[in-house]
């Protein structure tokens, strides 16, 4: 089995990125599809041994946020990575178009409130960060948030953006949440051949939408938005990670990889059982052993 090193796809803070220089295909860090399945079964289980951990220890959240053209994976991605996990310290939001009462708010609003508790992990699928790609490519989108006119200049809105971002995920790592950026990096081609396959595939018809041939043809636009975005919101306490998704199995391995590497990191461990507390269990252990069980009260009445 091959290492995999999360380290060289995570984009270092003030780098600048320029996404043609960033593989959407690596060598697989397998072998064969039946080696790669055990490997990512083997993340799965101790994906859950580590979220039991966080759960247990109640301190840190931990928070992922994925990105991606249409296409990449995210919902596979998702599903897969965690699919060990126990459902009740986990919770997937999915972002689309927002609603009237969202967009009545601030832009942080509606995601803010979706964040996970200590002990969780939350994920979102697409995030506050469509506020700077999607809207950015579309600046009607913008012109519709009934934002005050004089706050909306198009030259620094987006700066602007970065910044609110860059401090909301500051202030949740100051407060023990511990945040994981994916952009899932497809290849145009790449894209081309899975819109195909959901057209052929009448199982995957459902999948394809008429408004993601749309957003196929912005696809230059969106890569200069999505290389701002990432090369702006980089940090240490946020990092964004490039994760090549032509090959979904290595995407899925380097994503939880990644995910087990920063809970390691975060050296947390069972809480700790005090002597009185010790003393309390092993009173209560020598109770219920002394108790007859209903078989044995009822063995005796025989
Ligand atoms: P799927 O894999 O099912 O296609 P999806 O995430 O692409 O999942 P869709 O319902 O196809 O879901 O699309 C959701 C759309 O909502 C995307 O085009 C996304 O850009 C858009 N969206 C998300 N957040 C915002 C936002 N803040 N403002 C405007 N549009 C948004
Ligand atoms: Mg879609």
């Amino acid at each position: 089995m091959k290492k995999i090193d999360s380290e060289q796809f995570r984009v270092k803070p003030g780098k600048k990125v320029k996404l043609d220089k960033w593989r959407t295909l690596v060598k697989p860090v397998y072998d064969s599809k039946e080696e790669a399945a055990v490997m990512l079964a083997a993340h799965q289980q101790k994906l859950s041994a580590q979220q039991n951990l966080l759960y247990a220890s109640d301190s840190y959240s931990l928070l992922l946020i994925f990105q991606a053209m249409d296409a990449a994976g995210k919902d596979s991605t998702i599903a897969h990575v965690m699919s060990g996990v126990n459902p009740q310290g986990c919770q997937v939001y999915s972002f689309k178009h927002p609603s009237a009462e969202e967009i009545d708010h601030d832009f942080l609003w509606r995601t803010t409130r979706c964040l996970p508790e200590r002990g969780r992990i939350g994920i979102f699928n697409r995030s506050y960060y469509e506020e700077v790609l999607v809207v950015r490519v579309h600046p009607e989108i913008l012109h519709g948030q009934n934002l005050p006119p004089a706050l909306v200049n198009e030259k620094s809105i987006w700066k602007e953006r970065f910044k609110s971002m860059r401090q909301l995920e500051d202030h949740l790592s100051r407060n023990g949440t511990k945040i994981l950026k994916f952009f899932l990096h497809i290849s145009k081609d790449e894209q081309r051949k899975r819109f195909l396959e959901r057209i052929d595939r009448p199982e995957k018809n459902w999948k394809f939408g008429v408004e993601d041939i749309k957003e196929r043809g912005f696809w230059d636009t969106y890569m200069r938005a999505y290389e701002e975005c990432l090369s702006s919101t980089s940090s240490k306490a946020a990092p964004w990670y490039i994760v090549p998704a032509d090959d979904k199995q290595t995407m899925q391995l380097i994503v939880s990889k990644t995910i087990l590497d920063a809970i390691k990191s975060l050296k947390i461990s069972y809480p700790t059982v005090t002597p009185e507390r010790q003393q309390e269990l092993q009173s209560v252990r020598s109770q219920l052993v002394q108790e007859k069980s209903g078989i044995e009260i009822r063995n005796e009445r025989v």
